[in-house]
């Protein structure tokens, strides 16, 4: 079972979208363009410390159609309305 912190999204890197860990894109691509890999919204990194550091995705709009977001998803994906492309 994927642990929260082992969360993916999407960074451009040179004009193209590559899946990397929220961890990683917090600790090598702080000013890069972050997206979903659902709905292609855009997100950003939170830190948390509680006994570590955790690094978990947010949506910067919240989108109700996207099952990466259990607290706001409806129950049927759908393309985020300010998808990046
Ligand atoms: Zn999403």
């Amino acid at each position: 079972m994927a642990k929260s912190d082992q969360a993916t999204c999407e960074v451009k890197v040179e004009g193209a979208w590559q899946p990397v860990t929220a961890a990683e894109a917090y600790a090598q691509h702080r000013s890069a363009q972050k997206r979903c890999p659902e709905c292609h919204g855009q997100v950003m990194t939170v830190s948390t410390y509680s006994h570590t550091i955790r690094i978990r995705l947010s949506h910067r709009k919240g989108h109700d159609g996207c099952s990466l977001q259990p607290d706001r998803f409806k129950g049927v994906r759908s393309p985020h309305p300010q998808a990046l492309a």
